[in-house]
């Protein structure tokens, strides 16, 4: 097997070589070749339709410096110069890569739940090696708290990742018994 370990990689990069900027003769060198395994690639492909979406619309520069997984969940980091809408775009591209990574396993890229162990580690049943899944409050599962600070005031929102249609919906705070 270990022949093809990292191929998925390789793969990725070269569908996306504007967003990596790989070195032309060996790809899998580039500064943000996936450190995480290949259930995620689906998550890192549908980013990089997103970004360079985005960066059609927009120009400006983009290059991925670093894709890894920690504590059991993708993140991402770049280097580049958009336009501050642009930006903001990514960063909510970003954003639903690092919720999605957060319900898919990392291992087969099927639906799953971060688990506790040693370490943090996102894995469907199949997967899971028989780590319990971590407990979230019912009712809070795929919640992410936004803070805004909108001239010198801090306000929070909230929002529920939805895997099936891989968007961010609006919840309202105080339905979810959150106090600000
Ligand atoms: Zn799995």
């Amino acid at each position: 097997m270990c022949g093809v370990v990292g191929n998925w990689r390789v793969e990725l990069i070269e569908a996306h070589r504007d967003l990596f900027q790989p070195p032309a003769d060996f790809p899998g060198a580039a500064q943000g070749s996936p450190e995480c395994d290949a259930g995620w690639r689906d998550v890192l492909d549908r980013l990089c339709i997103r970004i360079r979406a985005i960066i059609q619309a927009d120009g400006g520069s983009f290059k991925f410096s670093q894709i890894k997984e920690k504590y059991g969940t993708l993140r991402v980091y770049w280097d580049g110069a958009l336009s501050p809408d642009a930006d903001a775009r990514v960063e909510q591209a970003i954003a639903l890569a690092e919720a999605r990574s957060a319900v898919t396993c990392e291992v087969c890229g099927e639906e799953g739940r971060l688990r506790e162990g040693a370490w943090l580690t996102t894995r469907c049943e199949a997967h899971s090696e028989g780590r319990p899944s971590v407990q979230h409050r019912s009712g809070l599962e795929n919640i992410y708290m936004v803070r805004h600070f909108v001239e010198g005031r801090r306000f929070v929102t909230c929002r529920r990742y939805d895997r099936q249609n891989d968007v961010f919906v609006d919840v309202d705070p105080t339905s979810l018994g959150i106090e600000e």
